[in-house]
């Protein structure tokens, strides 16, 4: 009991991110924070942590984009194997049943992509943009003639993959510095 008295009196809240800390330290030993800095330096130190906070929130909406990307495509994908199919089935010919599995497949597991970028950005929108790219070469190699087809869609998918993928890595290292 006397112990714990003892600790609770030379330990004060950080009243950054409001950790313990120890009175004497001149930082704070979890972010950073000049405990027994100036006026000016603790502003300073607090505006570059809002400043890290918002390329924190930005990383955070890039990876959101590359999320909805994952959703855009996977249910394009279905929807358009889908109407295919419907087209094939009630037209003139008969719907080609493995096309259209093979399509609505790949458009589900970009949804389940999408979802999964939610909990674990990195490997789902690797695994996505693993997949997409694959999926370009194979459509490259099967059918030259339509691989430039609705390129801009294309590359905007790709882009956004891109993005954010960068944001994973950049949002890991802002958080390192925040908790620095
Ligand atoms: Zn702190």
């Amino acid at each position: 009991m006397e112990e714990t008295a003892a600790k609770v009196a030379t330990h004060i809240g950080c009243p950054i991110c409001r950790l313990e800390v120890d009175a004497d330290e001149a930082f704070c030993n979890h972010c950073g924070f000049p405990l027994k800095g100036t006026e000016q330096q603790q502003r300073v130190f607090w505006l570059k942590r809002d400043t890290k906070k918002k390329r924190l929130a930005e990383a955070d909406k890039k990876i959101r984009q590359a999320s909805n990307t994952l959703f855009v495509v996977g249910g394009i994908t279905f929807f358009f194997s889908l109407g295919i199919y419907l087209w094939g089935y009630y037209g003139s010919y008969n719907g080609d049943v493995s096309l259209f599995l093979s399509g609505a497949i790949l458009g589900l597991i970009f949804v389940a992509l999408g979802f999964w970028c939610k909990v674990k950005p990195l490997p789902a929108i690797l695994c996505g943009l693993s997949l997409y790219l694959l999926w370009q070469v194979i459509n490259l190699v099967v059918s030259p003639s339509t691989f430039l087809n609705a390129y801009v869609y294309k590359l905007f998918v790709i882009g956004f993959l891109i993005v954010g993928l960068r944001a994973v890595f950049e949002g890991e290292k802002v958080k390192k510095e925040l908790n620095a």
